[in-house]
């Protein structure tokens, strides 16, 4: 058997910074065979200056949104960038397939190997039977006028079922997911936490501070964006709640739920999620020690985007969450490259660590799409697939820092 043999200044395993003193092996196709000392590892050892890496995962991103690049300007506000996409995305099919094979195109290359992707219609599944990428799709489903959740619901089950015939087995592959809690329905959101198979969800959260202020006191921007969009909720009764706290009761325990975006999320917000995790334990018939399992997923560049401010990362930090990245899509982003997600955290928070960071992009990622067997880390047998990141200064990413998939 022929095998692949690379040294590097760093090699991150997926938990661990490693020095040049190692070398992984891999076979061919990129299988993890083991990694051990360079004494030990024998002749033809590529190296490589910067870190060797396995595969990011993008928990986050809309690829049939890419043909949006630089559609919308930035610093819009939530409300405008809201309408634009709605009243823009629509284009002719070739445009909107051409840009979703380049975006994916562009995310194999600088290293992503798994995909969490929104999916409001099926046009990114001719790109997807390819399988270039592992994706989880997540059929999003939208609507916040109680009397249309079941036909809301039904059109989404519709687009799963075409996604369904992609990925036959295992049906975990896809699932039907809310939108945003300012989007979605009591009727919807419980529609969707009872869908057979649904274990794996995902949600826009606290986006903005926009959303806690309407859904706490029914006031604020998103009344515009209704009234833009002409549709009637004077039934909607303002919750004096914050947005997290609204909607998560919805959710079973041995359900798994990545919140996107958590900008507006604070301290207060984590407080009263250990207690709705808590009486979701208490609740359940067949008590197991399982609670809801949350990720926190960060796209700090559509943030920057759209308007400019950034998550407290360090919350998440102190709280001990699992926290994953995501690229949202290229109407929100210059680039679907997850190490320009982690320069910009390191940009704005200098002192975190490059090996969490990693962490979040790697083992992290592929534990909230549950693809943890298969990719994450260079445990022998996996095959994550291999990246390697230039341009490190120390330990740190610089403005020069690419990454590229070497295997
Ligand atoms: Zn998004």
């Amino acid at each position: 058997m022929t095998y692949r043999k690379f040294n590097a200044g760093k090699l991150f395993t997926g938990s661990e910074m490693l020095d040049e003193n190692f070398v992984l092996i891999t076979e061919e196709d990129g299988t993890v065979q083991n990694i051990v000392p360079k004494p030990e590892a024998g002749d033809d050892i590529e190296r490589f200056e910067g870190i060797i890496s396995p595969g990011f995962v993008n928990c986050h991103c809309h690829l049939e949104l890419s043909h949006m690049k630089g559609v919308i300007p930035e610093k819009t506000g939530i409300v405008d960038f809201l309408l634009r996409v709605m009243k823009e995305r629509n284009f002719n099919t070739e445009g909107v397939q051409q840009a979703i094979e380049d975006a994916e195109e562009e995310m194999l290359h600088s290293g992503i190997v798994a995909v969490g992707d929104i999916c409001n219609t099926t046009d990114t599944i001719f790109q997807k039977r390819k399988r270039n990428i592992y994706y989880h799709n997540f059929i999003e489903a939208i609507g916040f006028v109680e009397a249309t959740a079941e036909k809301r619901f039904e059109n989404s089950k519709e687009i799963f079922k075409q996604f369904a015939s992609v990925y036959p087995l295992p049906l975990e592959s896809n699932s039907i997911a809310p939108h945003a809690p300012y989007s979605v329905s009591e009727k919807l959101f419980q529609l969707i936490a009872n869908f057979p198979g649904n274990q794996l969800l995902t949600v826009h959260n606290q986006e903005s501070e926009e959303e806690n202020e309407f859904l706490y006191a029914g006031t604020g921007d998103f009344l515009r964006l209704y009234k833009e969009l002409g549709i009637d909720i004077s039934f909607f009764q303002p919750k004096k709640k914050r947005s997290l706290e609204i909607y998560l009761h919805h959710f079973y325990p041995n359900q798994s739920l990545i919140l996107v975006h958590d900008v507006v999320t604070n301290e207060e917000d984590l407080r009263e999620l250990s207690v709705v995790s808590r009486q979701l334990s208490a609740e359940t018939i067949n008590p197991k020690p399982q609670t809801l399992n949350l990720f926190f997923c960060l796209c700090p560049n559509a943030n920057e985007y759209i308007t400019g401010k950034l998550p407290d990362v360090d919350l998440f930090i102190r709280k001990n969450c699992s926290v994953v990245i995501g690229t949202d899509s290229l109407a929100s982003n210059h680039q679907l490259s997850i190490l320009e997600e982690l320069k910009t955290l390191q940009r704005k928070f200098p002192h975190l660590e490059t090996k969490l960071l990693m962490q979040w992009a790697t083992i992290n990622g592929a534990y909230a799409l549950q693809l943890d067997n298969a990719i994450g880390n260079f445990q022998p047998g996996k095959q994550p697939g291999i990246v390697w990141i230039d341009n490190i200064q120390g330990e740190k990413f610089t403005p020069e820092s690419k990454s590229r998939r070497v295997l």
